[in-house]
């Protein structure tokens, strides 16, 4: 498979790259990103072949499908990593919620979120790649709390890739910043910011650019890499359990090989649904994917009216902070597709020049021909945790917005896949306070409190992280990032 540009070539990069290219330097000409030139049509023959497959045998398949540069005994390497989920044999999970509602539960790694699922697998890939060139890598993180973690788990003792990852000191739940403060690896760097998560942010943006820093990178011969979601290296390991999870369903009886299904997505950045989309590109029978959101609800906007419009717009501190974002990088390779990439290009360099971009109607009406979208607030997200938890099921605040989604959106009697991105232990004080009022609780308790409602056990990974010891403890002013960073190195 090879990867074209979402913005056009600049004569500069080349006209088309590898995916082990893709991975090692994700942007592309003119700020774009890089996409699949083509996608093959798996269609029928495809699922029905792994009716009964496991969910690596699924994976191998589509991996070797779509023909990426790597090694086979790599790609096994990196797919035996969903060994160390809950369930080895099911890594995800798919149960019923309600009549119609199946929840896939892709938080069963080590992290209890999402972000596992794809980073997991990538860490090995962008490792070994690293290790075949002899190269030295630097992978530079800013995270508001899900992919520190999970890029520390998996990038810890990993040779040839070193990992600085910034967070905002007091921004991330305790149980977050647990994760990561604690993690011991001499290749892991983890820094606390006196300052929120945008300032973390651009803190990595300035570093980025910066020609000292780069300067004194390449004394050090050590390239800069990113594992941030518009990686295709983690989009692509996003497209599985879409597959997955429908197969789980005609497995279960619920469908029938063939029947159409919703899939309803809480998204933020775009990867979850995107991985979505390609599915469905590539024949998985889908009638309309909904995206859920937050507050922060410019991709319902997108949907609903064409227009994605960030004038006057701030973020919104949300329960749901794993979506709490405006700029939500992945609807590029959306945009891309349906419409090509001069027109992406005007778009995007509407939207970074102007804060805004607005499509035709005939534009919009195409995104509405699969596309689907609601926004879901935090009082009503935990009314429908608590609703759930009555009828037996315990749910975190991202799913939650699904549901709200769910009852808006999908509007004909098939089934619907909700995607859950992390287990209940990662904000545990808003479902606590869901399920039984109580505010202003710190995660321990939150964590104890749910736990005896909810007549459920703490994962020992959780439970173990308020007696490890704490190895990253350092928080400074942000201007001494790079001081901090070139020390570590
Ligand atoms: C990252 C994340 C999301 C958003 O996923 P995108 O792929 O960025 O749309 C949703 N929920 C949780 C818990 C997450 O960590």
């Amino acid at each position: 498979m090879k990867f074209i540009e979402t913005r056009g070539n600049d004569g500069i990069h080349p006209q088309a790259i590898t995916f082990s290219e893709a991975i090692l330097s994700p942007i592309a000409s003119f700020g774009g990103l890089y996409v699949p030139e083509t996608l093959p049509h798996l269609g029928e023959a495809f699922l029905a072949k792994h009716r009964d497959s496991s969910y690596k045998e699924l994976a191998k398949d589509l991996l070797t499908t779509l023909e990426i540069d790597i090694a086979p005994s790599i790609i096994d390497e990196a797919l035996a990593l969903y060994d160390t989920f809950d369930d080895p044999s099911n890594p995800v999970p798919v149960v019923k919620v309600r009549d119609d509602l199946y929840v896939s539960e892709l938080y069963h790694g080590p992290t209890r979120a999402f972000k596992d699922m794809a980073l997991q697998p990538f860490g090995i890939l962008l490792s070994s790649i690293a290790q075949k060139r002899g190269e030295e890598y630097l992978i530079l993180a800013a995270t508001s709390g899900d992919t520190g973690p999970a890029a520390l788990e998996t990038f810890k003792n990993r040779p040839n890739v070193r990992v600085v990852c910034l967070y905002p000191d007091g921004g991330t739940s305790d149980v977050q910043r647990l994760q990561m403060v604690t993690e011991d690896a001499p290749n892991l760097k983890v820094i606390g910011i006196k300052g929120d998560f945008d300032d973390a942010q651009s803190a990595l943006k300035r570093l980025l650019a910066s020609t000292p820093f780069k300067d004194a990178l390449r004394a050090k011969k050590i390239s800069l890499s990113a594992a941030n979601s518009v990686n295709f290296g983690r989009i692509i390991f996003q497209i599985i359990y879409h597959i997955h999870s429908y197969l789980e369903l005609v497995r279960q009886n619920v469908i029938t090989m063939g029947e159409k299904v919703y899939l309803d997505v809480p998204s933020g950045n775009f990867g979850n649904a995107l991985g979505g989309y390609y599915a469905y590109k590539m024949g998985l029978p889908v009638e309309k994917i909904i995206i859920a959101s937050n507050e922060n609800n410019v991709l319902t906007r997108l949907i609903n009216t064409g227009r994605y419009d960030l004038r006057g717009e701030k973020v919104i501190a949300t329960t749901s902070p794993a979506m709490d974002i405006l700029i939500s990088s992945n609807v590029e390779r959306i945009l891309f597709d349906f419409f090509g990439s001069d027109r992406t290009k005007e778009l995007l360099q509407g939207l970074e020049n102007d804060r805004f971009y607005t499509l035709t109607d005939d534009e919009t009406m195409k995104l509405q021909g699969i596309f689907s979208a609601d926004y879901c607030n935090g009082a009503e997200g935990k009314g429908y945790i608590k609703e759930a938890f009555d009828s037996g099921y315990l749910m975190d605040p991202h799913t939650a917005t699904c549901f709200k989604a769910y009852d808006c959106c999908a509007t004909q009697p098939l089934k619907t896949i909700v995607y859950s991105t992390a287990e209940w232990t990662k904000f545990s004080p808003t479902i606590a306070n869901a399920l039984t009022g109580e505010t202003d609780i710190h995660d321990i308790d939150a964590l104890k409190l749910i736990s005896e409602t909810a007549k459920i056990s703490i994962p020992p990974m959780i439970n173990g992280l308020f007696t490890k010891p704490v190895t990253q403890g350092s928080v400074i002013e942000k201007e001494n990032i790079e001081n901090e960073i070139l020390k570590f190195l």
